[in-house]
């Protein structure tokens, strides 16, 4: 049996050592950070949701949007979970999105690395990897502390998102440097920031709805969820589903609106008859007081402003223009999206190793023999609930068989 080298001891990095090793070959795990794993124990607010029993091809987006559903249907959740079971995590379903029932990240970390130790891989931390060379027989891995050789290599180094836990981009370089095309990298899974002032004044609120965004007039996605309004723009889950649309509009320097619609299940019509009912029913109340426990006060009181309504103006003496006019606040609120926050607010980033040059049965380079890719690195990013690892762990397995069955023939 040969010896496979991985680069990147992530999630991918780490299901891919374990694979190759499962299946017989003799693994090196070379990592740049002083431990592996850093950037699970930060997943799920630190509980690490591993994936989600709903598997869809549209969960995982790509330039090639069929590639990522050929891997994961090798691997999916189901096999997550069996493998994460046998290592010791039972899973808690919450919605369809599991966890560990400790309810800790550190759990999902602890028993990938008690693994990575029975099958006695080789873990080098404070290891630089820099360029990947191709000799008649071996792969070698130029690194700060030397040359590595290998038989097969996995190169599963991340993206940019959150640099703090090692993902600096680097692995992009030593892909580009074998010939591989490396397609925009952009902060997805990740807050919005807008032009308007008044968020300062909403700062804090959370509300039910739905967000959908546009450039230049089309609209790119649309999610609904709890927003949350924050000092610079919007942020929540319905937000980070829709934000690698919006990296990549504003790359292309389109103009981007968001529309904020917090009354989702009420057509405009409905809603102007229902505002109505609502003020004959209390006509003593004024404009402010009658939207009280519909919204938050915050975001009521800077509808009242910015429609220039006196706030004790009694609410039965609204006109039928000032309460389609609240209609248009409450179900069409547009706001100018100036950008995305940054690699270190990001959860994920879209774009990377273009899956133009990788096999899409084996993740091996079409470039190099021998050297094969997983996570994050790759041109797939997953939606927001368990999708980015069940990448990670799908790809990582694919890749440490494929490496094994590649380092056995040499
Ligand atoms: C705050 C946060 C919360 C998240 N929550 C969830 C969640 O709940 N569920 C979910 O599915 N996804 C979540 N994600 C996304 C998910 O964590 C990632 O998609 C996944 O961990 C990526 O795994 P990876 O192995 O591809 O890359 P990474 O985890 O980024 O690992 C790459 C590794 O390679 C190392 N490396 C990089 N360059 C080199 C080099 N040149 N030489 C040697 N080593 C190198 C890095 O130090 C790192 O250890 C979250 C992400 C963040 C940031």
């Amino acid at each position: 049996m040969g010896t496979v080298a991985v680069i990147g001891g992530g999630a991918s990095g780490m299901m891919a050592a374990i694979t190759a090793a499962q299946e017989g070959a003799h693994v090196l795990l070379l990592e740049h950070k002083d431990r592996v794993g850093k950037k699970i124990l930060s997943t799920g607010n630190g509980r690490c949701n591993f994936t989600n029993i709903h598997q869809e091809p549209i969960c995982y987006r790509s330039e090639n949007p069929l590639f990522p559903w050929g891997i994961i249907c090798q691997f999916g959740s189901q096999e997550t979970v069996s493998f994460f079971l046998k290592l010791g995590v039972y899973s808690k379903n919450r919605n369809g999105y599991l966890y560990p029932n400790s309810g800790q990240a550190s759990s999902v970390l602890d028993v990938l690395r008690m693994e990575l130790a029975r099958l006695e891989v080789e873990v080098r931390t404070g290891v630089e990897c820099q360029e990947i060379v191709r000799g008649k027989k071996h792969l070698s891995i130029r690194t700060g502390q030397g040359m590595v050789r290998a038989d097969a290599v996995i190169l599963c180094a991340g993206s940019r998102a959150m640099p703090s836990s090692g993902s600096d981009g680097s692995g992009y370089d030593i892909a580009e440097k074998m010939g591989h095309r490396i397609l925009p990298v952009l902060p997805a899974l990740v807050q919005l920031r807008c032009r308007e002032e008044f968020f300062k004044s909403i700062a804090g609120v959370r509300a039910e709805g739905t967000v959908s965004v546009f450039a230049d007039g089309q609209c790119l996605a649309r999610d609904t969820g709890e927003i949350q309004l924050t000092a610079y723009g919007i942020s929540g889950i319905p937000v980070f589903q829709v934000s690698r649309y919006v990296s990549q509009a504003l790359h292309q320097k389109e103009k981007v609106t968001a529309v904020l619609d917090f009354m989702p299940d009420f057509a405009p019509e409905q809603l102007q008859a229902f505002l109505r009912a609502r003020i004959q029913a209390q006509p003593e109340k004024t404009a402010e007081q009658f939207l009280i426990g519909l919204f938050h006060k915050k975001l009521s009181d800077l509808w009242i402003r910015l429609l220039k309504l006196p706030r004790n103006r009694r609410a039965c003496e609204l006109t039928e223009e000032e309460i389609t006019a609240f209609v248009s606040m409450i179900k069409d609120f547009r706001v100018t999206v100036t950008s995305a926050n940054s690699y270190e607010q990001a959860q994920v980033c879209c774009g990377g190793v273009d899956t133009a040059g990788i096999n899409p049965d084996t993740l091996e380079s079409q470039y190099v023999p021998g050297v094969f890719f997983a996570g994050e690195i790759l041109d797939v990013d997953g939606m927001c609930g368990g999708y980015n690892l069940q990448w990670a762990w799908s790809s990582g397995y694919v890749a440490g068989k494929a490496a094994c069955r590649f380092a056995s023939k040499v």
